[in-house]
Parts: C-alpha cells; sequence; structure tokens
C-alpha cells in the first residue's frame, strides 16, 4: 500500500500532520523536553500542546534547540495550542496567545483552539463551581478570528464542541473553525459529530486516542476490548496501533501521547498497513461510551451546564 493518510487538508488548505504528540501530563522536571526531542528525531511533526498543560516554556525550550542543531525546521512543524476557559473575554485572547508564543518562542501557532466551551474567572487553572461564568462564545470566536487575521494562529478552531454548539458557532462565525478536536477512539467513535463536521468542512482531530491518562483501568477498555484486540491479533498489530490506525482511517487526526521512546515508535508506525473493511465493520460494532464526560464542568447550581448531557448537547 502506498504511503498514506500522512496530512488531512484544512478548510485553509494547510496540511496538518495525521499523528500528533499529545503532551499532557509529563510534568515532572526535564521529561517533557526528552519526550518532544525524541519524538521529532523518530518522526513526528504535529505537537499539541496547551497552556493548561503547564510545559508550554519546556516544550519552547526543546524546540529551540531543535532548531539551532538543525534537526527540524519551523516550516517543517504543526504546532497547535488551546486557549484556556479563563482568557475567553476578547481583550484576554490575544494576551494569552502572546503568552503561549513567548512560552513556545514561536512567532506563530499553525492552530490555536478554544479549549472548551466553558468559561472562568480570570486566573483560574483549577475548576470550581465559584470560578464559572457565562461564556460568551461569539465574542471569543470574534476574538480568535482576529488572531487568523494577525496570522499568530494560522488557523482556528474548538475543542469540546458537541454538533449543537459547533452549529450555534458556525451561525455567527466570519471564519469557520477549521478544527474540533474530542474524544475520539473505538470505543467513543462520535458518528453524529463526525458527519455534522464532515458536512461543514471541519476536520475533526481525536484525543485520548488509546483511551487518556484516567489510568489502566480506563485504558483497558480501548486497548483490551476484544474486538480490537482480534482484530489486532489477525494483523499482527499491537491493540494501540490498531485504535491509532482506525481514527486515521475514519479521517480524524490522532494526538497519542507517551513518554516512551519505544512507543513513541510503535504510535507512529500506523501507515503502509491498514485495517481492512469487514475489521472496520466490526470496529463499529464496538459498544460505545463517552470515557471523559468532565463532570467538573457541570454544577446543579454554578455556570451554564447542570448536566453531562447539557454540557454534551446530549452526545453522550
Ligand atoms: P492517550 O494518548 O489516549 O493515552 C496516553 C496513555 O497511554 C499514557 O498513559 C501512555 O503511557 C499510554 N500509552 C502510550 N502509548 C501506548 C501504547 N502504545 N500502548 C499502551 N499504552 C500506551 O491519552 P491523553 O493524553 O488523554 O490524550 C492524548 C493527547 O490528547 C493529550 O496528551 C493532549 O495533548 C490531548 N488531549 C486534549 C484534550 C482536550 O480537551 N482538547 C483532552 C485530553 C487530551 P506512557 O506515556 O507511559 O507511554
Amino acid at each position: 500500500m502506498a504511503d498514506d493518510i500522512r496530512f488531512f487538508e484544512l478548510n485553509t488548505g494547510a496540511k496538518i500532520p495525521s499523528v500528533g504528540l499529545g503532551t499532557y501530563g509529563a510534568k515532572q522536571h526535564g521529561v517533557i523536553q526528552n519526550t518532544v526531542t525524541t519524538a521529532i528525531k523518530v518522526g513526528y511533526r504535529h505537537i499539541d500542546c496547551a497552556s493548561l498543560y503547564g510545559n508550554e516554556k519546556e516544550i519552547g525550550s526543546a524546540l529551540k534547540k531543535l532548531f539551532n542543531e538543525g534537526i527540524v525546521r519551523r516550516e517543517d512543524l504543526w504546532i497547535t495550542s488551546k486557549l484556556w476557559c479563563s482568557d475567553h473575554l476578547p481583550e484576554d485572547v490575544p494576551k494569552a496567545l502572546n503568552k503561549t508564543l513567548q512560552d513556545l518562542q514561536l512567532d506563530y501557532v499553525d492552530l490555536y483552539l478554544i479549549h472548551w466551551p466553558v468559561s472562568l474567572k480570570k486566573g483560574s487553572i483549577v475548576v470550581t463551581p465559584e470560578s464559572f461564568t457565562q461564556p460568551d462564545i461569539p465574542g471569543t470566536w470574534r476574538a480568535m478570528e482576529a488572531l487568523y487575521d494577525s496570522g499568530k494562529a494560522r488557523a482556528i478552531g474548538v475543542s469540546n464542541f458537541s454538533s449543537k454548539k459547533l452549529g450555534d458557532l458556525l451561525e455567527v462565525a466570519r471564519i469557520t473553525p477549521a478544527v474540533n478536536q474530542v474524544e475520539i477512539h473505538p470505543v467513543w467513535q462520535q458518528p453524529k459529530l463526525h458527519e455534522y463536521c464532515q458536512s461543514k468542512g471541519v476536520h475533526l482531530t481525536g484525543y485520548s486516542p488509546l483511551g487518556s491518562q484516567a489510568g489502566e483501568n480506563v485504558r483497558k477498555k480501548v486497548l483490551d476490548n476484544p474486538v480490537v484486540k482480534m482484530v489486532a491479533e489477525e494483523l499482527g498489530k499491537s491493540p494501540a496501533q490498531v485504535a491509532l490506525r482506525w481514527g486515521l482511517q475514519m479521517g480524524h487526526s490522532i494526538l497519542p501521547k507517551s513518554i516512551s521512546e519505544a512507543r513513541l515508535k510503535e504510535n507512529i508506525d500506523v501507515f503502509n498497513w491498514s485495517i481492512p473493511e469487514d475489521m472496520i465493520a466490526q470496529l463499529s460494532q464496538i459498544q460505545q461510551e463517552r470515557l471523559g464526560r468532565a463532570e467538573h464542568f457541570v454544577h446543579d447550581s454554578y455556570g451554564v451546564y447542570r448536566t453531562v448531557e447539557e454540557l454534551w448537547d446530549g452526545e453522550v
């Protein structure tokens, strides 16, 4: 099979590398620098960052060293970052991106996302009921559009938006979001959101493609799923590779996170082989479960979401 699905073309015309490195966690000193450096050396060209992850400075140091040593060029990398919920006020949006750019030691990001459709009081990192404020997504999006116009964010998008929230945004957006980054893996395939995004030209990126860092028992729901394991055995691949390759074949970019060199290599070894259609059909029959329900954004008297169903507009 030809060398396939290395990139997806966004509605901006830019090509997003289909496998990106997740950088959530990995907060111990030096770990993320080593991880980013190793990942780039073994072939990753897309790094998924966020100010929330608290490690953009360290990632910036690693990138600077890689550029200085001529290991990779800025123009050959795809860097995503995300606007945290406490920076949704229009005047805070450009400041937040400037801070991210300063920490990453970059002039622009390839993609900047509204991290959640949730607003918090300025300075809130930890989510408490008292920190919720009323979201004004249209106002925040206009500020995101200005960042796109300025060239500091070469594409803009959203994350954790249901079909309904994305539809509401599309009604007022001057610039259509290029990407919606959401939880997707064989145990949470999101076919409705997939179809909706496809019909609107919004690319879906799958986060937690291996089942997340919520613990071995949660990850097992994906990696020990009997259908995933059966396909892996049939194809001589690992369950993680099957979960990742499934995402690519569905048309999603994927963001596996690993701090281990062996797993970084394993997770990018998802090209030049494919899951046959009959096995894709079997994978589509897996019982579905949203693993990251984000209950911390839901409160019965604070904030705007009273239930998990409201947060996800029934897509649970
Ligand atoms: P994930 O990538 O689904 O899983 C990572 C976990 O799987 C780690 O514990 C990792 O351990 C382990 N792992 C990695 N490769 C493996 C393999 N081949 N076999 C078995 N286990 C393996 O989890 P995630 O970090 O939740 O999601 C990935 C990225 O998506 C994040 O890092 C972040 O960039 C992004 N994300 C975005 C949002 C959002 O709201 N937009 C939310 C969640 C995540 P080792 O590190 O020890 O290998």
